[in-house]
């Protein structure tokens, strides 16, 4: 090699060692900004502030780079500080990876959700609707080795027509058939007002879809010492179902289990649309386990294998169905209910290891 290059490239190394200095300094100082806009509630991005540092630069500009490639090289390095800045705010959220880099593991009655665990099985009927239909799905449901009944006593039915739920009695019963068969009871609160009984009676609560951002709802069942699953909003964002979360979690409820229960889209061969990137990306960004409602998202039986392998497949630690001893005569949502044989089906096709170790709650397992 030429002496001179030589010299030259020296020279080249000993400038981008100085360069990185200086750029690792401005990024420093822009955190600190970062954190004083934060402080205030000001945004990181200032359209206005950019442009007046570009022009600055275009005024110095001596060559031999065109103002251009001036002007490009440092709107890399804005976007770069930019995303420093975010980053670091993502940090301040109790639901955030960045703030706790571990999967948090819920427990349900002893009952893991999360983690390494294998995926959970929460089953049950849509509504809780006698003491019959009760004891029928619990005393079937456990024979399979499910540990957590689902059951709602309090409905949020559009047509309020329509049968709301049993209410306080709807949660006696589900305590009282729970305990029969060794279950653990899981049911849905409405109303900041029902959270102290809800609590008193199951073990785990549910803010159903249409609550997701009920934020009364939200700061009271944060106080309720119950682990608790949070379905998604119909049309709620990503970004809204976390946020969501984040009140529970800033109340002092650590116990929380997101679940995608599907999406309002254009199409209509389904009830709603199952995002499985939602499920994906809420275990990236957050710590929390994810629960897939194959039940509600799809609407249709004839869904629930495939749903239920898609969500797993994207990293779900569960899923919820609904079952039901008779469900063309259920008082809710009875199109979407399956019965006990259509059941067995579901968990032979989902390779469910129930009869073979009723002890434990996987949906693939051993032989998977
Ligand atoms: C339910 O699980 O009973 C229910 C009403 O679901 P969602 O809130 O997801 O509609
Ligand atoms: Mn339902």
């Amino acid at each position: 090699m030429d002496q001179r290059i030589t010299r030259l490239r020296d020279r080249i190394d000993e400038i981008n060692l100085d360069l990185l200095a200086r750029l690792s300094e401005r990024a420093e100082v822009a955190e600190a900004i970062g954190r004083l806009q934060t402080e205030l509630g000001l945004s990181h991005y200032d359209p206005m502030r950019e442009q007046a540092m570009l022009e600055v630069l275009v005024a110095a500009n001596r060559g031999p780079f065109t103002d251009a490639v001036v002007k490009s090289l440092f709107k890399q390095v804005f976007q770069a500080s930019m995303q420093l800045e975010q980053e670091q705010d993502k940090s301040r959220y109790l639901t955030s990876r960045h703030s706790h880099v571990a999967d948090t593991v819920v427990y349900v009655d002893g009952v893991p959700i999360g983690g390494d665990h294998p995926p959970v099985l929460i089953a049950g009927p849509c509504a809780i609707e006698s003491r019959e239909q009760l004891d029928a799905v619990a005393a079937f449901v456990a024979s399979r080795g499910v540990r957590l009944l689902r059951g709602g006593a309090f409905k949020p039915r559009t047509d309020p027509y329509s049968f709301q739920g049993l209410g306080l009695a709807g949660l006696q019963l589900g305590r009282s058939v729970c305990d029969a068969h060794g279950l653990a009871f899981v049911t849905e609160v409405m109303d900041a007002a029902d959270v102290g009984a809800c609590a008193e009676h199951a073990d785990m609560l549910q803010v159903g879809a249409r609550n997701m951002q009920n934020f009364t709802l939200l700061r009271a069942v944060s106080r309720a010492g119950r682990p608790v699953i949070l379905k998604r909003g119909l049309s709620a964002t990503i970004e809204e179902w976390v946020m969501a979360a984040e009140y529970l979690l800033a109340g002092g409820n650590t116990q929380v289990v997101l679940c995608e229960r599907g999406i309002r889209t254009f199409e209509r061969f389904t009830r709603n649309t199952l995002d499985v990137s939602a499920v994906a990306l809420a275990k990236l960004e957050t710590h929390l386990p994810v629960l897939v409602d194959v039940t509600h998202s799809g609407g249709r039986p004839d869904l629930l294998v495939p749903l239920t392998k898609a969500g797993l497949a994207v990293g779900a630690d569960g899923v919820m169905i609904e079952v039901h001893p008779n469900p063309a005569v259920a008082l809710s949502d009875n199109k979407q209910q399956i019965d006990f044989e259509t059941f067995d089906r579901y968990l032979e096709a989902t390779m469910y290891h129930g009869r073979l170790s009723p002890g434990r709650t996987e949906l693939y397992g051993a032989e998977g």
